[in-house]
């Protein structure tokens, strides 16, 4: 199994992200994406792929950091200048296999207002053009905000790589995944998938989404710290647990887990090119 999307360069394992690596080699995980979500987690994310084999790293700009005065040169928070031009940067590293995760989010969290919807969606645009420089796919994130995400995604649809990369922690309607879908996406799911009912303000069950969509699109990840899958919701996730989340998507597909797990990997080291790099 892979881990497409997980953040060990997060504080949540300062202490011990070695031994976290470790127990999910030794459980049978191969490879692993660390994701940025600024400048300074991105740079974090690039030193952990630098340093282990079978790591990589995925760098970007949050919706969530995308609000920092002055407009019209929004900076991610507390970045400085010329955010776009440290990110290509960093992105120029060779483990680094993807651009994100950026995207546009219009969910009101506790610790995190909406961001204005003008910025957020400058700074995805900008991060497109990213992509495009440097022939990298998109990991996108989209929480309540995918008719704006496809609409830009049609709109730039030529600066878009091929494959133009995945959607990551999918959610929405089943219309938004066939939009997603006919672009070529990859749709990748985490331990949610095995929660119980309906996020709150979604409609859609993501356990229709994830029996809708072919396995050969669907990508793995666990979000690591964030979205435990049961049973083990209420602790700290662990890119080991993407083995968790491979069992639940063959219940629902009725596959085997070995399926599901040969399909997944072929799908991620397509999308992300990760063969041809270290
Ligand atoms: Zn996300
Ligand atoms: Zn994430």
């Amino acid at each position: 199994m892979i881990d497409v999307h997980c953040h060990l360069n997060f504080h949540a394992f300062e202490k011990d992200y070695e031994a976290v690596i470790k127990s999910a080699f030794d459980a049978g995980v191969t490879k692993i994406i660390n994701v940025g979500t600024k400048i300074d987690s991105s740079k974090k994310a690039v030193e952990l792929a630098k340093n282990h084999k079978n790591l990589y790293a995925i760098v970007g700009v949050h919706p969530h950091h995308a609000d920092k005065p002055p407009h019209p040169n929004p900076l991610p928070k507390g970045e400085g200048e010329g955010w776009i031009e440290q990110l290509e940067n960093i992105a120029k590293n060779p483990k680094v296999v993807g651009i994100g995760e950026c995207g546009i989010d219009y969910y009101r969290y506790k610790s995190n207002d909406i961001v204005a919807s003008k910025l957020q969606k400058e700074v995805f645009i900008k991060q497109i053009g990213l992509t495009y420089k440097l022939k990298l796919p998109l990991q996108i994130h989209n929480r309540h905000a995918g008719k704006d995400i496809i609409d830009i995604l049609i709109n730039y649809k030529s600066y878009l790589s091929n494959p133009p990369g995945m959607f990551h922690c999918m959610s929405g309607d089943l219309d938004l995944l066939k939009k997603v879908l006919n672009l070529g996406f990859y749709v990748g799911f985490d331990g949610n998938i095995t929660y119980r009912g309906i996020a709150k303000g979604e409609t859609t069950d993501l356990k229709d989404l994830v029996k809708y969509t072919p396995l050969d699109r669907i990508v793995t990840e666990t979000d690591s710290p964030f979205l435990t899958p049961e049973p083990k919701r209420g602790s700290r996730n662990i890119p080991k647990h993407v083995i968790i989340v491979g069992r639940f998507i063959g219940k629902l597909k009725g596959l085997t887990f070995a399926e599901v797990e040969e399909q997944t990997t072929k799908n991620a080291n397509q999308l992300f090119q990760l063969n041809a790099k270290r």
